[in-house]
């Protein structure tokens, strides 16, 4: 994954040069830290939680286990790993189902994070995964958007609800209730309007409609390019909406990762997929054991 590779090469020469330590002294495990505090700053990790994590991890590695262990060095590593894991996901990346016959998934997101493309994707997911899916675009503002979804939407043959005509946002998503219930779907995924910057007006739009979906999810599409900014967006819709959970986009591109390795813990939400492409299948569970495994080697 090209956007961590730096930080991947540069972790690794780390724990290279300090894993195979048989002893490990305090300036050992100091210029370590010091090592790994680098290279994630320069990866546009969060300032609170590189600081955060490297004091974790210097805690329990001046422990007494790791200096009377046969491997220090191997200790020290897997203490880094455990701990990369945990900065990057807790415990509920997997997509909540309704406990009801539909399942509704918002899609929030500013225009060009990947929205209406990522709700195809987890639409034919959803299809491999034995659901039975409804897109639907209520963004009453740009057509167009709605327009994109639909045809991407019979690329995977999956049915979608537009009303390009339509100027009322709610209106629509009451439709889309009503279709969704004809076609006897068991998940509505909503893609909604997304502006270039944060908007009240939008926000108090994606509410009203909130309130008549009532979502199961509502997950915030997050472009892995905007670094730190991941992080004020996520605010701002959170208090307009209440995210649940992440979709991080883009993670094919050449970005630093600092949102994706930011965002857990500044949000306290986990990622439920990333995006590594621009093709229909280029959608991924998010595994933060398996991130980690990838960035640590
Ligand atoms: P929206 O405005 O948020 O609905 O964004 P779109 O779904 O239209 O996506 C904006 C652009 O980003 C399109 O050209 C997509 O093909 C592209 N895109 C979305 N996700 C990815 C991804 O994971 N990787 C790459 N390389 N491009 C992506």
């Amino acid at each position: 994954m090209a956007i961590f590779g730096n930080l991947a090469d540069k972790l690794q020469a780390i724990t290279r040069k300090f894993g195979g330590k048989t002893r490990l002294t305090e300036q050992d495990i100091d210029g370590m830290m010091r090592e790994i505090r680098l290279a994630l700053l320069d990866a546009d990790v969060s300032i609170q939680v590189v600081k955060d994590f490297i004091a974790e991890v210097k805690t329990k590695a001046h422990g007494q286990d790791v200096a009377e262990s046969l491997s220090p060095g191997q200790q020290v590593v897997k203490i880094v790993r455990d701990n990369l894991v945990q900065v990057l996901g807790g415990s509920d990346n997997k997509l909540h189902y309704s406990s009801s016959t539909l399942t509704v998934i918002m899609l929030y997101g500013l225009q060009g994070s990947g929205k209406t493309s990522t709700a195809a994707k987890l639409a034919l997911y959803l299809k491999k995964h034995g659901k039975n899916p409804l897109l639907c675009s209520v963004d009453t503002h740009r057509p167009a958007a709605a327009l994109q979804l639909e045809v991407l939407a019979k690329s995977i043959a999956v049915p979608c609800f537009i009303q390009p005509e339509e100027k009322s946002a709610q209106a629509v998503a009451r439709a889309a209730l009503a279709k969704a219930a004809y076609l006897m779907s068991d998940v509505l995924i909503v893609d909604t309007a997304g502006r270039q910057v944060v908007d009240t007006e939008l926000m108090a739009e994606l509410q009203d409609i909130d309130k008549i979906v009532k979502p199961t999810e509502r997950l915030l599409v997050v472009d892995a390019m905007l670094g730190q900014e991941a992080v004020k967006v996520w605010q701002a819709f959170d208090e307009a909406v209440g995210v649940s959970g992440f979709i991080m986009t883009k993670l094919d591109g050449d970005a630093r990762g600092g949102a994706a390795l930011s965002i857990h813990k500044l949000s306290g939400k986990d990622i439920k997929f990333i995006t590594v492409g621009e093709k229909v299948d280029a959608l991924q569970e998010f595994h933060p054991e398996r991130l980690a495994e990838r960035i640590l080697g």
